[in-house]
């Protein structure tokens, strides 16, 4: 079989990278069918993050791309808004000065307007008001894009990548577990492959830590934005929520445990009480592959070229949605000019 590009992973990376570059070239997508990260995300989309509400990085042009993916793609990208209560008054004098910063995107809410807005929310100390923050379902997103992918020309299989070895043509040789295709010749393989990635690009410096998510059942009349605390509520459908998500460094299975299910009930009861006591419909976990902040500020991924015609796309860590979407639309450009790739990101810098 041959190719021009083979694509191993079909997350959100491996996703977004077949469906950019599907119309410009011959594309193959492996996937070992494996729950990924992207099985486990909850998909909040949240432009100021962490404690210090700071701009993501690139948000503007990030925010978009996710919006030309799920325009695409037909999945609803659900951008009204995302709340984020203080925990306590530092963070929301933190939180009062970036509202004032960035007055067309962020607004204060007191404690009292906040109650008013959204009844069901607990925010004793006030909360942040996101406008352009919001959710989409990860799942869903992957499937569709990987859908419109395969109408754009890309073909997908459902098989593991083995390994590969160099050609004596200059092209690939690329080994994978199927019957139907266990040799497949290509000029470039991308690995998307999420946490097999340590395993096929050992060098790497890519940490990993495993995330848990939980959907509860809800009451069917709870009207909540997305909202982002000590954890975060992500209202899915009447009835149901997902809840999210833990940061565990150190863990000895990559299954859901009884622990963090506690530990997230908890968690979303504190931010939505009415939550308190709500039975858990499905349990999730995933590993977040991430570049550690000591390698690169911002824990930004990693693309480009790590062998000789092998590349990754890797390293989404916790925020796959502002940059999966963004770096996949350049990857055409990127994969003839390896020397443009943002130096941010880029495997060469
Ligand atoms: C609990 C949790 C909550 C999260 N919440 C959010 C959120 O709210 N918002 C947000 O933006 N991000 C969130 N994230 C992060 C986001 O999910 C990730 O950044 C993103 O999904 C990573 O995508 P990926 O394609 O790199 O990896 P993955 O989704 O892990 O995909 C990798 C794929 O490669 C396949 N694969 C691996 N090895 C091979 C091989 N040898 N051959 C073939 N296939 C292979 C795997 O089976 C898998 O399908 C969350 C993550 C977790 C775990």
């Amino acid at each position: 079989m041959n190719s021009e590009i083979v694509i191993a992973g079909a997350g959100l990376a491996g996703a977004c990278a077949a469906l950019a570059l599907a119309p410009y070239t011959r594309v193959l997508v492996l996937d070992d069918g494996r729950p990924g990260a992207s099985h486990a995300a909850a998909g909040l989309v949240n432009p100021f993050l962490g404690r210090k509400a700071k701009r993501a990085w690139r948000a503007t042009d990030a925010l978009d791309a996710l919006a030309r993916l799920a325009e695409s793609s037909d999945v609803p990208l659900q951008l009204g808004g995302l709340l984020r209560p203080a925990r306590d008054e530092r963070q929301a004098e933190v939180f009062r000065q970036r509202a004032a910063a960035h007055p067309e995107r962020l607004r204060w809410l007191s404690p009292g307007s906040s109650r008013e807005a959204h009844p069901a929310v607990r925010a004793p100390h006030g909360a942040l008001w996101v406008r352009e923050g919001g959710h989409v379902e990860i799942p869903r997103l992957v499937e569709a894009v990987l859908s419109e992918a395969r109408h754009r020309g890309a073909e997908v299989l459902h098989a593991r990548l083995a390994g590969w070895s160099g050609g004596r043509d200059g092209r690939l040789v690329v080994r994978s577990e199927s019957a139907e295709a266990p040799e497949i010749r290509t000029r470039t393989l991308l690995l998307c492959t999420g946490d097999g990635t340590r395993a096929l690009a050992p060098d790497l410096p890519l940490q990993r830590v495993k995330g848990q998510t939980l959907q509860l059942a809800a009451p069917p009349d709870l009207r909540i934005p997305p909202v982002s605390g000590a954890g975060y509520v992500v209202p899915l459908a009447p009835g149901e929520v997902v809840v999210g998500a833990t940061f565990e460094h150190s863990f000895t299975t990559l299954a859901p445990t009884p622990e963090a299910a506690e530990d997230l009930r908890q968690r979303a009861a504190a931010l939505v009480p009415v939550l308190e006591g709500a039975d858990v419909l499905e349990a999730r976990a995933g590993v977040r592959l991430t570049v550690p902040a000591s390698v690169r500020p911002g824990r930004l991924p990693l693309l480009g070229p790590v062998a000789s015609g092998v590349w990754a796309f890797t390293g989404l860590g916790a925020k796959g949605l502002l940059t999966a979407p963004l770096l996949a639309q350049h990857l055409p450009e990127w994969l003839a000019d390896p020397g443009a790739i943002w130096p941010e990101v880029s495997t060469l810098a």
